[in-house]
């Protein structure tokens, strides 16, 4: 137990042994918790013995150290899951980015295919080419798509 005012570098110290420095004492002896970021003011319980009041807190005088180590472990993997499921976003984006690129290039190689050829942009583009079946088509008249919807 620890009764004199806290200096930056004290152990904030869980009831497992992990330990955090302080980083922060304000004028009036109040000190940041380095587990959770609340101030633990001159007048809490917690103070003197370098805990934090916030019961949200692994600092919180009453875990215990199995209670201390299971939230712990909860925490990490749910940071893993977190960062699985980023990656998962991250692998799709790709994916799709991939996708609209592949399918810009084949339309723009079928596009010129259809001027070399003569053939109608709007037909192809209205035929299934993504699947790989364009259609090339040449209208007699020009003005064919004006007449024929
Ligand atoms: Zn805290
Ligand atoms: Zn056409």
């Amino acid at each position: 137990m620890v009764a004199t005012a806290p200096i930056v570098g004290d152990a904030v110290t869980l009831a497992t042994g992990d330990a955090r420095p302080i980083a922060a004492v304000y004028p009036d002896g109040a000190y940041t918790c380095p587990w959770c970021g609340a101030a633990v003011l001159p007048t809490d319980t917690a103070w003197a013995t370098r805990q934090c009041l916030n019961p949200a807190c692994l600092a919180y005088p009453a875990w215990s150290a199995d209670a201390v180590r299971a939230e712990l472990d909860r925490r990490e993997t749910q940071r893993q899951e977190e960062e699985a499921r980023r990656a998962r976003v991250a692998w799709s984006l790709e994916q799709a980015e991939q996708r609209r690129q592949q399918e810009a290039d084949q339309w723009a190689a079928y596009a010129e295919q259809a001027r070399k050829r003569g053939a109608c942009l709007l037909c192809l583009r209205r035929s299934p080419w993504w699947g790989d079946r364009p259609k090339f088509v040449r209208h007699r008249s020009p003005d064919y798509h004006d007449t024929h919807r």
